[in-house]
């Protein structure tokens, strides 16, 4: 990789995070999936050596880096075969908004233990009657004296037998107009109303998703994380992370799949040359590649302009980036597994599980056509369809 786009620091990070990574890898991974538990250990040691909160402040215990240094932790521990989801989740959407918008309070309740892995926090804005449509979302928050009473469903959150508490997207009523407003709670996991149930995916990976009730969640006044009425702008400052962090993630895991394709492709023969020697075999994975390339080019963009404190330019390129890395990783697992052949769908490879894995980088936070819909609309200023 070209050293010129990343400082010597980012290289270093690169490298130190690949080690570790290596030390657990794919079948660390798998055992874990295996027998339905977490990444505990290496989640603790990551944190333990700063990498979980190199993008939160210093002054929070966090290593005072952005996204650029939390998306090299994330592709470079998938690209091992490993990949930690919660990271999407935790220190890049939560810890930045609490980091960004969060009351002084908030700061110190929340970011060290986000910074060195100790509190995890999930995510919840999916809903089953809204989906990609997230205007629509009904969860509201009612004030009842100096408390916040929330209720609504979600659908499809990650995470949250394991986090310490979620971070709920709700809607306000607005006391002049009357329109809802978005807005974020914090909800600690045991909060009375508030109830999960296990989604039955059909995923391999440790990270389970579950659909969410809350009935009637009372919540003090210090649960709404920043200010009532900034709601949409707090948001997006959560979902540009998000979305570079799903980059890293599909470019991560489509580096890991292609690795094994190439170190396949080289040594297996069954005629007079490895079979790496035919282009029809060749020319997919070299376009894997370039893909993959691309779309980290596209992601390191995103970061920069996003730690610079560009939210706009970082809005389109965090899209961008999101949309090409599921796209270059969705490929290159496919072609990955086809080049093993028969050893493709095997186990003992453990290429084949990642096939369903692949698409979640397609389809969330935000799905390809909702990318699309965004830049035909947004960027080329062509006539919105829905
Ligand atoms: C493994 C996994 C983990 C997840 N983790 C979380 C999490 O932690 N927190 C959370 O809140 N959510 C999470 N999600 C949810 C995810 O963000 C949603 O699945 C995603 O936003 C799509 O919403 P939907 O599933 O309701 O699909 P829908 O919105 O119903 O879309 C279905 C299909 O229709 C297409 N479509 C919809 N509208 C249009 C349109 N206008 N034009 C063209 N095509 C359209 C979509 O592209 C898609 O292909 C997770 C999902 C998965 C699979």
């Amino acid at each position: 990789m070209s050293t010129v786009l990343e400082t010597e620091e980012h290289q270093a990070l690169r490298d130190a995070v690949a080690a570790l990574g290596k030390r657990y890898g794919r079948d660390y991974m798998t055992s874990v999936i295996r027998e339905g538990s977490h990444p505990r250990e290496l989640w603790t040691d990551a944190a333990e050596l700063g990498y979980l909160g190199v993008n939160l402040p210093e002054e929070y215990g966090g290593g005072g880096g952005g996204m650029a240094e939390l998306s090299i932790v994330l592709e470079e521990l998938g690209a091992a075969g490993s990949p930690l989801l919660m990271m999407v989740v935790s220190p890049a959407i939560c810890g930045t908004v609490i980091a960004r918008f969060g009351t002084e309070g908030q700061k110190r309740q929340w970011l060290p233990g986000l910074a060195d892995g100790t509190t995890t926090m999930a995510f919840g804005i999916t809903e089953p009657d809204a989906g990609s449509n997230s205007h629509r979302i009904t969860t509201t928050a009612r004030r009842d004296g100096g408390d916040w009473v929330l209720t609504g469903r979600k659908v499809f959150v990650s995470g949250v037998d394991i986090a310490d508490a979620t971070l709920v997207v709700g809607r306000t009523e607005d006391a002049r107009t009357g329109s809802l407003k978005p807005c974020l709670f914090i909800v600690p996991r045991e909060t009375p109303g508030f109830g999960r149930s296990q989604i039955d995916m059909e995923l391999h990976a440790p990270e389970k998703q579950f659909e969410l009730v809350l009935d009637d969640v009372r919540l003090p006044a210090e649960a709404l994380v920043g200010d009532e009425d900034a709601g949409l702008l707090q948001l997006f400052a959560g979902l540009n992370p998000e979305r570079i962090m799903t980059a890293a993630f599909g470019i991560g895991m489509g580096r890991y799949a292609l690795g094994k394709a190439v170190e396949y492709a080289r040594t297996r023969q069954v005629w007079k040359a490895p079979i790496g020697a035919h282009q029809a075999i060749a020319h997919p994975l070299a376009t894997a590649h370039i893909d993959l390339e691309l779309a980290r080019l596209m992601m390191q963009k995103a970061a920069r302009l996003y730690d610079d404190g560009d939210d706009t330019g970082a809005g389109e390129a965090a899209n961008m980036a999101k949309y090409a890395a599921g796209e270059a990783c969705v490929k290159a697992v496919d072609q990955a597994v086809h080049t093993l052949g028969g050893n493709g769908l095997t186990r003992e490879y453990g290429l084949a599980s990642l096939i369903t894995a692949a698409r979640v980088a397609r389809i969330a936070p935000v799905s390809r056509e909702m990318i699309l819909n965004y830049v035909s609309h947004q960027s080329l200023g062509l006539p919105k369809s829905y």
